[in-house]
């Protein structure tokens, strides 16, 4: 995963990232919320290390997590959590395939598929 001096250790757990569909840095970067020009600079995390985020996913393949307290989405405003899962859990069919794809890196990101669709 990410290629810095920190190798491809979780920054929270500590733990190595072994696989890219288990990669929180790169679902934020199929996401666009990581430019390509930083991918290989930012900490690498499991998704379920990141769970402000992994919480909108949901997907058969994503056993669903709970964020307790002021982050949590029960606690947030339906519409936005709507959206956030939407966008999210389609990143996460992305970074699923990614393995399958055949893509390049740069083409990973949504925004780059050609039709907007995903495969
Ligand atoms: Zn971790």
């Amino acid at each position: 995963m990410a290629r810095c001096d920190e190798g491809y250790l979780c920054e929270v757990c500590g733990r190595d990232v072994a696989v890219v569909t288990d990669s929180d840095l790169y679902l934020r970067f199929v996401l666009g919320e990581v430019p390509l020009e930083r991918l290989h600079c930012q900490p690498e995390r499991h998704l379920r290390c990141n769970p402000g985020l992994a919480q909108y996913i949901v997907d058969p393949a994503f056993e669903p997590l709970a964020v307790p307290g002021d982050f949590g989405k029960a606690g947030l405003d339906p519409a936005f959590v709507r959206a956030e899962e939407a966008r999210v859990s389609a990143g996460y069919r992305r970074l699923l395939a990614i393995p399958t794809l055949g893509l390049s890196v740069p083409e990973y990101p949504l925004h780059v598929t050609p039709d907007g669709e995903l495969p």
